[in-house]
């Protein structure tokens, strides 16, 4: 049993002392560091002391060891006080003069305990070790450790209260350690021996001083990018070779002690290579630590200033569409016959193209304007109920006019199934079909067809066909969706909260095309793909970005499906078919909203 009592006590005052160290070579000009390694030197010297008085073969000694203990004492609540002063920032600034006088009183009160018998009078041997009879004067030292223990707990309080952070975790720390270390003390230095007359477990009240001293090293360590791992690491290292050591010499022949010197050589190397790679490992984690803090600063200005070129945008577009609006209605007054005559056809072409570029200007305008407002989540949607044969048909006969002077024949084909009620923004459907029927006339060539079909799709299909886009699109490089698992995962999520009915626009043309590599360019903003749309027909490229936009605030999907250059296109935008109006309004409950909200401006039909 004692051989394991005087393992632990080493032990345990061997990781005090190298505790104290580590802090002291982290910065040893810090006063904090400097007071704690002092406190750390103190309380190891104590616990060897404290195991002392446990020694009946040391009797004689006794009295002696009492005496440096209580001095001990003295001097380490003095040192606690002086750090927990310091940490982690000053409490109390003492000038020289008080320092001075401070000193003198502590040196008095050393010299009391060692020298005299104020304190301790004598000790004398009981079954399990040693006790001590107190002096005549015992009555300073309790003044003195309970003036010090309260201007330790006065400090500490009124730290953690004015502490924010880091500091205030390092506060919280050290306070987890004291509150182990004074409950443990009190257990089993008074209220076990109060109760059994004996202090016989007195020492795991001592030994506990180790969670106090490992909680304040990591607590001060914490902010010099050390970790406990390391601290732990080393002093478990540094233990376990003096183990090593000690044991050569304790070998009974020459032959076991070579053995244990080549164990311990051993044991030497493997500690110093398992300590390279713990700091190195954690070097690594500190460097990443910096670089990821340095990245999301970068990203947060980054955010900021794309924030402001948005709200300029937003700005600037709003002020533009007054007056272009303005310039767009007079010239189509001018070009209207009833109205004003020009009789030079040379002026009345020219006046033409120019309402042409006004128009084109004015959906330029109207569209980024929606951008800006999609990207700062302003864009209000105002759902109702719709007949979905109404909606296709008025857009149908709003095209009507462009799809003729385009010479592309427009059809409709609508199934009884799907004659049924949506609950969404007819507006922003609407924009979402003129944007995808425009498309198809813009891009198709004369005699050519462009068609828009709605069906009724199980959300299973409707996912098969998205991911089959998704598909060409990873393997174009664009990774637009997750992989393998974390996939179906979304996939069941979105099941559960749209229900498995949709409905399905395609809107199809025999026209250009698109290639599979230009596919996952599409909804992006002002993407514009193949050379032909490029060269020969006007446009934004912000068309298919605001519809996949106005799409999925609806929750719905959107995708397209082309066989290549000239094989025309079939675009498909989905709408979960709620079953109540109440589910709807429950799921945009759940996703973000969009705060400070402005209808859609209306952009102009067509370029
Ligand atoms: P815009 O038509 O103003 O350029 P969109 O965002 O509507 O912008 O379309 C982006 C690009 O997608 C177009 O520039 C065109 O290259 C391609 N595209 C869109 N619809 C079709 C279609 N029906 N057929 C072929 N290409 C299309």
């Amino acid at each position: 049993m004692e051989a394991i009592y005087i393992s632990l006590t080493g032990i345990i005052s061997l990781m005090t002392l190298l505790f104290g160290i580590r802090v002291f070579q982290a910065d040893r000009k810090s006063a904090i560091n400097r007071s704690f390694a002092l406190f750390t030197l103190i309380t190891s010297i104590w616990l060897l002391l404290d195991f002392a008085t446990y020694q009946q073969s040391l009797a004689n000694f006794q009295t002696l060891f009492y005496k440096i203990i209580f001095a001990v004492i003295i001097l380490m609540v003095f040192a606690l006080a002086i750090f927990i002063n310091y940490f982690p920032k000053t409490y109390v600034g003492f000038n020289n003069f008080l320092k001075l006088i401070i000193s003198i009183v502590i040196l008095i009160l050393v010299a009391l305990s060692l020298f005299t018998k104020s304190i301790v009078d004598y000790a004398y041997m009981e079954g399990y070790g040693s006790n001590f009879q107190q002096g005549k004067y015992f009555i300073i030292f309790i003044i003195y450790v309970s003036a010090l223990s309260l201007f330790i707990l006065i400090a500490l309080i009124n730290k953690y209260i004015k502490s924010q952070g880091e500091e205030k975790v390092q506060l919280k720390y050290l306070l987890y350690g004291l509150s182990i270390f004074v409950f443990l003390n009190l257990a089993f230095n008074l209220f076990i021996p109060m109760l059994t007359g004996s202090f016989i477990y007195g020492r795991i009240g001592t030994y506990s001083s180790i969670f106090f001293v490992g909680f304040i090293a990591y607590a001060i360590l914490k902010t010099h990018l050390f970790n406990l791992r390391i601290i732990l690491t080393e002093t478990a290292a540094v233990i376990i070779n003096v183990i090593s050591v000690v044991s050569i010499f304790t070998s009974n022949t020459l032959t076991e002690g070579l053995l244990r010197a080549l164990f311990a050589t051993f044991i030497f190397y493997g500690s110093y290579i398992l300590l390279k790679s713990v700091r190195r490992e954690i070097e690594q984690k500190e460097e990443l630590e910096v670089i990821t803090d340095e990245l999301s600063k970068a990203n947060e200005k980054l955010q900021a200033i794309d924030a402001m070129k948005t709200e300029f945008v937003s700005m600037a577009s709003h002020e533009l569409l007054t007056p272009i609006s303005a310039i767009e209605g007079y010239l189509s007054m001018m070009l209207d016959e009833k109205m004003v005559k020009i009789d030079d056809p040379k002026a009345a072409e020219y006046m033409d193209r120019v309402y042409k570029s006004a128009k084109r200007l004015a959906r330029l305008v109207a569209d980024l304007l929606n951008v800006s407002r999609i990207e700062e989540g302003r864009l209000l949607v105002e759902k109702k109920d719709i007949e979905l044969e109404e909606l296709v048909t008025s857009v149908v006969d709003e095209l009507k006019f462009k799809a003729e002077g385009a010479k592309v024949k427009l059809e409709k084909e609508i199934s009884d199934e799907t004659k049924v009620k949506l609950y969404a923004d007819p507006d922003k459907i609407k924009e979402v079909i003129i944007n995808l029927c425009g498309n198809s006339i813009k891009y198709t060539h004369e005699n050519g067809f462009a068609k828009i079909t709605a069906m009724i799709m199980p959300t299973d299909e409707v996912l098969k066909k998205f991911d089959a886009m998704s598909y060409i699109c990873k393997q174009n490089g664009e990774a637009q969706t997750a992989d393998g698992s974390i996939q179906t995962a979304v996939h069941e999520k979105y099941k559960e909260m749209v229900g498995n009915k949709q409905v399905v626009f395609s809107v199809e043309d025999n026209g250009v095309g698109i290639e599979p590599c230009d596919i996952p360019k599409l909804f992006k903003k002002f993407s514009r793909v193949g050379d032909w749309s490029t060269q020969e027909v006007q446009g934004t490229g912000l068309g298919l970005y605001i519809s996949r936009s106005l799409v999925e605030m609806h929750h719905g999907k959107i995708w397209v499906e082309s066989a290549g250059k000239d094989k025309g296109s079939t675009f498909y935008f989905s709408l979960p078919l709620f079953e109540t109006k109440a589910q709807v309004v429950k799921l945009d409950s759940e996703v973000p909203k969009a705060k400070d909200a402005k209808p859609l401006a209306k952009s102009a039909v067509g370029s």
